[in-house]
């Protein structure tokens, strides 16, 4: 991490960003490439809020194109590829069956949609779009039979918290520094500078920073850092809308994605996941409450299972749902009627008054183009930063994130590999941990020779290494954060065994304050 020596100009950051999720460790990443001085500060944990709560898709949104939204959805499709590419362990692809029926956009429409879909963004590996005979195709077997066709194309699955966390190692990794459970209080404007006053959210410390340019990338919050830590009185316009998904046990044995629209005309995906699950979303509604205390409500959870059992022959009923996540876009607020119409691309806003210090404030967006998102914000930051021309503008989607450098299509090949060399890893844990880790499985692993070399065993097959590793390397500071963002083993986790990781973790942090 860098250094920051109060009083001298060594302290003064060149861009400062309040927001630890894919947006703000996106533009970090990108900046610090290129060889500006980072700090992003985040007030929880990485991806706490809306880039740990999203379907996980790299897609560009077929239906965003009933809504002529075709920049954001060019500039979406063409981001699959180069997104998978930088990160072939978090991101791969997948094929999602559209079932085809009556009540549905006419056959014409939607093969004209999937022609757009396959033809708009360069598509090199990505298999093409085809029709599907489904009461002839695996696909349709746990549909009902009223279902006999369909169409196919293809998307993305991206681990989006572990894809935040990655942005930020490697942010760091060319000198930015990134502190989370820090928030941000206060930011003015003083001697052509930005002073942030920052609360360590832990320990109540105070912290102050100076910064020549400012990002609000503080996602569900925007309207409260402008409204709370700039003390502007201007309006920020941004539409919370509230989104949920439910998962249940897994509902399907094959590895394709459905989309499915429900009665009301919205769309929505059931998506094989973490092996042994299913996980059905979303919906999206306005919301007026608090974004920290975003919750799937019953009405939801009955809306998620009717509109599933719609499709598939068993019913899916509440009872069923093991888990359930919720959370919050926050939209720009074109001012649309329905929660859905409301746009999804992002809009960046500049303010930069002559001899005062920029700030850049990001409304929406998603995950899937946040590296287009930073690229478009350092473009509109460069006249107010120093020049720093480390790395060429879009070199972020030509380096690998940390432990995706291999061939994106050579993950079976390279897993192979990592079989061979820890073959003391039982198979499904070797698959995890590199679909998590990629190439840095080394650097968990270190100079294991055997199983018991890791630790123990704290639940499912979570070893003390592997919590080490993620306090070490990913900001992990308590067991939520490895169970339910930089992994999803919280759902096969017991309480006792969540006791035992909180511990661990415990001994890990205090470990290294003391180191
Ligand atoms: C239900 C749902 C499904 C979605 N599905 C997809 C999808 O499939 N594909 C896709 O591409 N996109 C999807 N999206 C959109 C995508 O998730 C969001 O656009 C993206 O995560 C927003 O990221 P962000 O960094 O702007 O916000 P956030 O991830 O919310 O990050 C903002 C951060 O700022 C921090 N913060 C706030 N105030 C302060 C402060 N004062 N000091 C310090 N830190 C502060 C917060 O704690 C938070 O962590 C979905 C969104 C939802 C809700």
């Amino acid at each position: 991490m860098s250094s920051n020596t109060p009083g001298s100009d060594e302290s003064i950051f060149d861009l400062a960003i309040i927001g630890g999720g894919i947006n703000g460790c996106g533009i970090a990443r990108d900046a610090a490439g290129r060889g500006l001085k980072v700090f992003v500060c985040e007030k929880s944990d990485l991806a706490s809020a809306t880039s740990s709560s999203s379907t996980k898709l790299i897609h560009g949104g077929l239906r965003y194109l009933e809504y002529y939204e075709f920049r954001l959805v060019r500039e979406a499709l063409t981001e699959r590829e180069v997104m998978w590419s930088v990160a072939p362990h978090i991101i791969w692809p997948l094929r999602f069956v559209l079932p085809h029926h009556k009540g549905l956009r006419p056959a014409w429409l939607l093969r004209l949609g999937l022609f757009l879909y396959d033809h708009l963004g360069g598509r090199k590996y990505l298999p093409a779009t085809r029709s599907l005979r489904l009461d002839r195709h695996p696909a349709g077997a746990p549909l009902k039979p009223i279902y006999t066709r369909g169409f196919e194309y293809s998307d993305c699955w991206v681990e989006d918290a572990r894809l935040v966390a990655l942005n930020a190692r490697d942010a760091v990794e060319k000198g930015a520094e990134v502190v989370t459970r820090m928030r941000c209080s206060r930011a003015e404007r003083k001697d052509n500078l930005w002073h942030l006053t920052l609360v360590d959210e832990r320990s109540g410390a105070p912290r102050e920073i100076r910064a020549r340019a400012l990002v609000n990338a503080a996602g569900p919050w925007v309207a409260d850092v402008v409204h709370s830590v700039l003390r502007d009185n201007h309006p920020a316009p941004v539409r919370l809308v509230q989104g949920s998904h439910i998962v249940t046990k897994r509902l399907f044995d094959h590895d394709r994605c459905y989309i499915f629209q429900n009665s009301d005309g919205r769309i929505f995906f059931a998506i094989p996941y973490e092996r042994d699950f299913t996980l059905v979303g979303t919906t999206d509604q306005d919301y007026h409450g608090d974004p920290a205390q975003v919750k799937i409500s019953p009405a939801e959870i009955e809306y998620l299972c009717k509109g599933a059992s719609d499709y598939f022959k068993k019913p899916i009923t509440p009872d069923q749902v093991v888990w359930s996540y919720s959370g919050v876009r926050p939209l720009y607020d074109d001012g649309a009627s329905a929660a859905q119409a409301a746009t999804r691309d992002y809009v960046l806003k500049l303010d930069a008054p002559e001899s005062q210090p920029a700030m850049l404030t990001v409304y929406g967006g998603k995950i899937t183009t946040y590296r287009r998102l930073a690229e478009s914000a350092l473009a509109m930051l460069a006249p107010h930063l120093p020049a720093a021309s480390k790395r060429p503008i879009g070199w972020t989607g030509k380096e690998p994130l940390p432990g995706g450098d291999f061939k994106m299509t050579a993950f079976d090949a390279e897993l192979a590999r990592v079989k061979e060399r820890y073959s003391f890893l039982p198979d499904v844990t070797a698959r995890r941990l590199f679909r998590a880790y990629g190439t840095r499985i080394h650097d968990l692993i270190g100079t294991a020779k055997q199983y018991p070399d890791l630790g123990p065993v704290l639940g499912a097959d979570l070893t003390e290494a592997e919590v080490r590793y993620l306090v070490r390397a990913e900001w992990a500071m308590t067991a939520e954060d490895i169970l339910w963002r930089r992994s999803k083993l919280g759902l096969r986790l017991s309480a006792q065994e969540v006791a035992a990781v909180q511990e661990c973790v415990a001994r890990a942090l205090a470990e290294r304050q003391a180191a």
